[in-house]
């Protein structure tokens, strides 16, 4: 397992990693790396691209911080929540980028099976209904999709995914938001031609 300085700096790369492909424009976005029987997670105010070792907390389970004068995340309960669900999981990465966001945001999910390397990878992206963020409300809304999916789109806000290791997440953001471009894109070209279920269902069966 990671110590404490490893998983924080693998949060500040892959953070500046966010930034430098505007995944994570400004303040928008929070990551958060499971430890002990906690988590460590960005501080609220903090920006994923330009991400210092001490903006990173370390806060329990019940969401409070236990390194006095630092603040986690205002997602912290989504965070947490996950954690929770999926003991699978080590790392959270929440962004709002920009083509992801703006599925989100006029209320569609990715859930047709347009690119075979998507079903490979995502099954679909489903879309959690809105709630205010930081509110429990947000929190059960999105989490419940992670019984089935490490992806998910949330409706006016942005995306996010979740994973064993914070390469595989940051994989999972960069093929997700390119492929949220290329569905975009394929509207521009008369519409995409989707997969029919038969060969969904055959991509999705070289999972196993
Ligand atoms: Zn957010």
């Amino acid at each position: 397992m990671y110590c404490r300085e490893d998983l924080i700096s693998k949060i500040v790369e892959y953070g500046r990693r966010c930034g430098e492909k505007n995944y994570s424009p400004g303040y928008s976005g929070n990551i958060s790396a499971r430890f002990e029987d906690g988590m460590l997670i960005t501080v609220s105010g903090s920006a994923n691209g330009y991400l210092k070792e001490d903006e990173i907390v370390y806060t329990n389970f019940s969401g409070q911080s236990l390194e006095e004068g630092k603040k986690p995340s205002s997602e912290k309960f989504l965070h947490i929540e996950i954690y929770k669900k999926r003991q699978d999981i080590n790392f959270i990465i929440h962004v709002h980028s920009p083509y992801l966001s703006s599925f989100a945001s006029a209320g569609k999910d990715l859930m047709e099976p347009v690119m075979a390397e998507n079903v490979f990878y995502f099954g679909g992206i489903p879309l959690a209904e809105y709630a205010l963020p930081s509110s429990m409300e947000l929190v059960y809304n999105t989490a419940k999709y992670f019984d089935e999916y490490d992806a998910v789109l949330m409706a006016n806000h942005g995306f996010i995914t979740a994973s064993s290791t914070i390469e595989d997440a940051y994989m999972k953001l960069e093929l997700a938001e390119t492929y949220a471009q290329v569905v975009l894109n394929t509207q521009l070209l008369g519409g995409a031609k989707v997969l029919s279920k038969k060969q969904a269902k055959e991509i999705f069966d070289l999972r196993v």
